[in-house]
């Protein structure tokens, strides 16, 4: 781990190693990921134990989806490395003839990692192996708010890396902004809109690039076609692990009035199922993972109606799966994106009472559409602007590594996962390979062209 004082020198040395050209071989790169690999699995207990300590995340969800999700994507990379890295051939262009074009995947150079804490192992990983697997070093930032998390992050990098490679840099705000200070070749930001903002002008100073990935108000939308029994199951599950404390997670249900009843009373069936009647001794359910936050939550249960939960315990930051019936657009609820357990359930009529509520909102990280008419789903599909989605479940487009994850306007910048990680975190330099043996004079000056054919020269571009 590197002290925030020395945040200059680091840099300084990462630079200087990466101009060694090092992290450009690719069986450099790959072994580094192996050895990633290898601390991972030896260390999984204890990074399980370390997100249980910051909000008693559960095993199973510790599990699935921060350290098996992140070996899945690094044996993923590891496979594919060689395919990715190779130059990529594309068709020439006729008026260059004859020449072979390519497209070089190329480091940019010292990526910056910021993470948050609700998935604190797997936001801080995934996005560290597409910086390496693209052949870039790298300093990440964990969030100051699941600290045993960062800890045993910050040891993991240190077994396995050199600082002058990749270096886990400990702190808050202040060491975010001391890092923000310094030019960077990529930034990579995960978090609040907020702070995202904040991020993209820091950036803005050296023209860097970044991808933010970023949050929003997520709708769920059910029609009276739902299989409302899978529905309420898989909106729970979505909804609930991770005590709701998920970008991707539904974050209010839009049901078709004639069938709002019975989906919430399938949905309490499902959350009893799930954790129990006394949720708080659920061993399935987490915590909310620090004390401002668990405020906020409750503070927007104030005034509302509840079809169900509403119990909470401050010392132990629990807070019960809880619905909530037609807050009105302008409570608290429906503000801003909520990050907790807390499910508003809205009704509409027909589908202008649809778009009434998602234009009160900024683009959405994710929408879900639970509906057996499959002009409906495509209707929603194509309609609305969201970074990514699902037809009938909530939060599973993450697994995909085919998919690319990111947000699209208040939702985030850039995408990643498998090879999308390898093209975002590297520059795409196109090259034309002329040959010699030929060539066609028409380009040159003096122009003797008619001007007749020259305005026929799409035809060879
Ligand atoms: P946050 O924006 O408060 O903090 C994220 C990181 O930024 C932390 O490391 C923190 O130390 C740093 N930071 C905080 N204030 C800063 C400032 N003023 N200047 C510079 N850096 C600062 O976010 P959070 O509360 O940790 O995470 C929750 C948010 O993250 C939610 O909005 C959620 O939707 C979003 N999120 C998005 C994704 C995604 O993949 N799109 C994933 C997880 C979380």
């Amino acid at each position: 781990m590197t002290h925030f004082l020395m945040i200059p020198q680091i840099l300084e040395q990462q630079r200087d190693f990466f101009s060694k050209g090092t992290t450009k071989n690719i069986t450099f790169r790959k072994k580094a990921l192996i050895r990633l690999r290898k601390a991972i699995i030896q260390q999984e207990d204890r990074i399980c134990d370390a997100l249980y300590k910051d909000f008693k995340k559960p095993k199973f969800e510790a599990l699935a989806t921060e350290t098996q999700f992140v070996l899945a994507e690094l044996n993923h990379m590891i496979k594919k490395i060689d395919l990715w890295t190779r130059p990529e051939k594309v068709g020439a262009s006729w008026s260059n003839f004859p020449s072979n074009d390519y497209i070089y995947c190329q480091p940019y150079g010292t990526v910056l990692i910021i993470a948050p804490w609700n998935y604190p192992f797997q936001l801080c990983l995934a996005p560290l192996i597409g910086a390496l697997v693209a052949g870039n070093t790298a300093v990440v930032k964990p969030s100051e708010l699941t600290p045993n998390t960062a800890n045993i992050i910050a040891e993991i990098i240190s077994e396995v890396f050199d600082p002058e490679y990749v270096t886990v840099v400990q702190g808050g705000v202040e060491v975010s902004q001391a890092l923000l200070k310094e030019r960077w070749d990529y930034i990579f930001f995960t978090g609040s809109t907020r702070v995202g903002k904040i991020v993209y002008q820091s950036a803005a100073e050296h023209l860097t690039p970044v991808t933010l990935e970023l949050g929003g108000k997520n709708p769920c939308i059910i029609d009276e076609t739902a299989n409302l029994k899978l529905t309420a199951k898989r909106i729970c599950w979505g909804k609930f692990i991770n005590a709701g404390q998920t970008c991707l997670a539904p974050d209010y249900l839009l049901v078709h009035h004639s069938v709002k009843n019975a989906l919430v009373k399938e949905l309490i069936n499902v959350i009893e199922d799930s954790f129990g009647k006394d949720i708080q001794k659920s061993d399935s359910f987490a915590r909310i993972a620090f004390e401002r936050h668990f405020n906020g939550l409750i503070a927007m249960l104030e005034g509302e109606e509840l079809l169900y939960g509403g119990n909470h315990n401050k010392e132990e930051h629990y807070l019960q799966p809880t619905l909530v019936d037609e807050p009105s657009l302008d409570s608290p609820v429906m503000e801003d994106e909520i990050f907790g357990p807390i499910l508003p359930i809205l009704s509409y009529d027909q589908g202008e009472d649809i778009d009434k509520v998602l234009k009160n909102y900024a683009k959405p990280l994710a929408l879900y559409v639970f509906s057996s008419r499959r002009k409906f789903q495509k209707k929603l599909i194509s309609k609305y602007d969201f970074g990514g989605g699902a037809i009938n479940d909530t939060v599973v487009q993450i697994v995909n590594k085919e998919l690319p994850f990111g947000g699209v306007g208040g939702s985030g910048i850039g995408a990643y996962h498998g090879k999308h990680s390898f093209e975002l975190f590297s520059h795409r330099k196109g090259i034309v390979k002329r040959a010699t043996w030929l060539d066609i004079p028409l380009r040159y000056a003096p122009y003797k062209l008619p001007v007749k054919w020259v305005k026929q020269f799409k035809r060879l571009l």
